[in-house]
This record gives structure tokens, C-alpha cells and sequence, in this order.
């Protein structure tokens, strides 16, 4: 079956009690017993396992063609599992342009409980190639990355990690559908459901699918259950019913974010405009091999930076000035002053979320804030 058909009817079926097309939502924390004390329904306790988690980990699983997925209460909630699961002296080595909050949980977290970590730059396979150790049990890669939109190639990555009996993680938030990890040798896929899967700005969650079922995903999936960070039957639900429209929304946030790009990168007051789409991207070639379509995000850099960059999101009518991503409405953000202290964001640099409005109104709004 092809994407659009998987999205729409993993993890979903008719309820057979009733007859609902749409799911129901068991928000019951507690399951029967049988009469002899087993669970033969399959259910015990919520924070174990739940109709509605259940699911949603099956339709995920599904949709990215791994054999198992755990899901958490936030990105960051999967995340931690994943570093959870190495042990002290374990040694990681991330992107430099990962997720703020994930460089940020491995430097200020778990280094303190005997993690070992480096930060690189892997769109530059020699320096990762450099930096790799032979107590290196994680490689953790994002394409593109936050939020300078910097391409891994993960055919190769996966080999160079592969070679030294690591792990492959790809945080594949910003191009769920749009990019394949599994089918270019990743391991593990972290998504941060809060964002596009949920895809309206209403619901947390994260999501660690696996290509394989095996003894370091089950470390993760004991993380969930004894750990605690499992999201709400609700939440589940919400999640689920985002994924129902992820391929064709993927493809309208691209189409969107597309036409803005090149608007940007011929307006005189725009230094630089970072999407992976433009040919003058440097990881535009590698983006095309293994993306089906760029994507709905992209970074601009202001001309006369910080003050210029707050003035254009401050004229701004139609985009909302606010953090994260994924959702209907269109997003900017200033991210040096988001990130604070450490970041490596450009100080002219505003982050935008291309949301599914016309592309016309967008670019008329940007035009104007633009000046
Ligand atoms: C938002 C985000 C996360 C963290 O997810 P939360 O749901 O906010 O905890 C991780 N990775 C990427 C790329 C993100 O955009």
C-alpha cells in the first residue's frame, strides 16, 4: 500500500462493539482480570500499555515501516529513552545542529550520569569520520537540522556508525513521510509527534520506532513502562488522527514553503535563506536523493541582524510570532533569543513554519514586515 492509504488506515479499525468509525478513546488507567488472574485481553495497567497507545504505536510503526514503536509523553520524554538506554562510559556522537533540547539533555543531563558525548558538524562526513570512537554506541542525526537546515546524508552516515557497531538515530520531526530513514540504514527514528503528526499546535508527544525489535529497543520500551513519560489515551488519539492527513499535508507545507524560498532568496533585504529545496543550498543534491520534497520549514537571515530580524517578526500579520512547528497556522521565531546563552543560531536568523494558508497571503505578509 502506498503512504496516503497506510496514513489513513494504520492503526485504525471499526469498533467492533459498537460499530464507531472513529476510534474510541479508553481512558480507563485500569484493565480485569480473567477469572484465574491472567490478561488475556492483553491490558493491565495504563502507564504498561493502552488501547489508545497501542494504536497509535502499531499506525506509526506502520506508516515508517519499522517492526515497533514506543510512544512518550513528549519529543524530549523519547528522546531520554533512547539515551536512557546506553550505559555510563557509553560514548554519543551528535549533530552540532541538533534540536537544542536534545544537545542540550545530553550536555547538561546525562553527561552527569557518565555519558560521553562529542558535537559535529555531520554534514561533513570526514569530521564525522574523525570523531568517531570505538566506544561510540550512538550516532544521533537530524536532516534537516535545527535551524539551519543542514542535510545529512544518512546512506552514508549509516555506514560510518555501522562500521564501528553503533546506532543510527534519526530525529525525523521535520520530514515525517518526506523522508524514508529506515530504507538508508537507520536504526532507531525519533519523531517529535507534537509537530507535524499532531500538526495543529494542540497535542505533546514523541515516538521512538524501530527497524528492529530487538534487545536495545526493549530496553527502551522497559523506559516507558517503568519510567512513567507515557502521553494520555487522548493524547494518542489526537496523535493518530493527525497522521491521517500527514502525507497530503506534508506535501501542501512543502508546496508552501517552496514558493517562499525562492521569494526570499530574491528579496534585497534577505542576507541568506536556508531550505534545502534551493539549488543554492550545499546540501540541495543530497536533499533530492533522499527526500521525496523539502519540506515546510525554513530559516531566513535578516540583513542588519538581531534589531531587523525582531522588527520583520514584529510586522508580520498572518505568521505567529511562537515557537515550534508543524502546525496549520504559519510560525516565526527569532531562535538566538529563543535559545539563549550557547546558541549557534545567527543573531539576522528567523526560523519560519510554513503553515497550509495560501502561499500568496504568506509572501504578501513577508513582503510588507520586510519593508
Ligand atoms: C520539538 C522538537 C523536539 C522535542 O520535542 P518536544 O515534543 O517539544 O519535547 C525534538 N526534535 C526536534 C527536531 C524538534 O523540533
Amino acid at each position: 500500500m502506498k503512504i496516503e492509504t497506510i496514513a489513513v488506515h494504520a492503526g485504525h479499525e471499526v469498533d467492533p462493539a459498537t460499530g464507531a468509525v472513529a476510534a474510541p478513546i479508553y481512558l480507563s488507567t485500569t484493565f480485569e482480570r480473567d477469572i484465574e488472574g491472567t490478561y488475556s485481553r492483553g491490558f493491565m495497567y495504563s502507564r504498561n500499555d493502552n488501547p489508545n497507545r497501542q494504536t497509535l504505536e502499531r499506525g506509526v510503526s506502520l506508516l515508517e515501516a519499522g517492526e515497533t514503536a514506543a510512544a512518550f509523553a513528549s519529543g524530549t520524554g523519547a528522546a531520554m529513552s533512547i539515551l536512557q538506554a546506553l550505559s555510563p562510559g557509553d560514548h554519543v556522537l551528535a549533530h552540532v545542529d541538533a534540536y537544542y533540547g536534545t544537545s542540550r539533555l545530553i550536555r547538561e543531563i546525562f553527561v552527569r550520569w557518565g555519558l560521553e558525548a562529542d558535537f559535529v558538524d555531520m554534514s561533513d562526513l570526514d569530521a564525522v569520520k574523525k570523531a568517531v570512537r570505538a566506544k561510540t554506541k550512538l550516532v544521533w542525526a537530524e536532516t534537516p537540522s535545527n535551524p539551519l537546515l543542514k542535510v545529512v546524508d544518512l546512506a552514508a552516515l549509516a555506514e560510518i556508525a555501522h562500521d564501528t557497531g553503533a546506532i543510527l538515530v534519526c530525529d525525523n520531526t521535520w520530514a515525517p513521510v518526506l523522508q524514508r530513514p529506515f530504507d538508508v540504514g537507520t536504526d532507531l527514528i525519533l519523531h517529535s509527534t507534537t509537530k507535524y503528526f499532531g500538526g495543529h499546535c494542540d497535542v505533546l508527544g514523541g515516538i521512538v520506532v524501530g527497524k528492529t525489535d530487538n534487545e536495545f529497543f526493549q530496553r527502551i520500551r522497559s523506559i516507558q513502562y517503568e519510567g512513567g513519560a507515557v502521553p494520555s489515551p487522548f493524547d494518542c488519539w489526537l496523535i493518530l488522527r493527525g497522521m491521517r492527513t500527514l502525507p497530503w499535508r506534508m506535501r501542501a507545507h512543502s508546496e508552501n514553503a517552496m514558493k517562499i524560498a525562492e521569494f526570499l532568496a530574491r528579496h534585497p533585504k534577505v542576507a541568506r535563506v536556508h531550505y534545502p529545496g534551493l539549488q543554492s543550498h550545499p546540501g540541495h543534491k543530497i536533499a533530492a536523493g533522499q527526500m521525496s520534497a523539502f519540506g515546510g520549514m525554513l530559516s531566513l537571515e535578516v540583513k542588519d541582524g538581531c534589531d531587523a530580524a525582531m522588527s520583520v517578526a514584529a510586522k508580520t500579520k498572518i505568521f505567529i510570532r511562537a515557537t515550534s512547528l508543524g502546525g496549520v497556522e504559519s510560525l516565526i521565531e527569532h531562535r538566538a533569543s529563543i535559545e539563549g546563552p550557547g546558541t549557534t543560531s545567527p543573531e539576522g536568523l528567523l526560523r519560519v513554519s510554513v503553515g497550509l494558508e495560501n502561499a500568496d497571503d504568506l509572501i504578501e505578509d513577508l513582503d510588507q514586515a520586510l519593508g
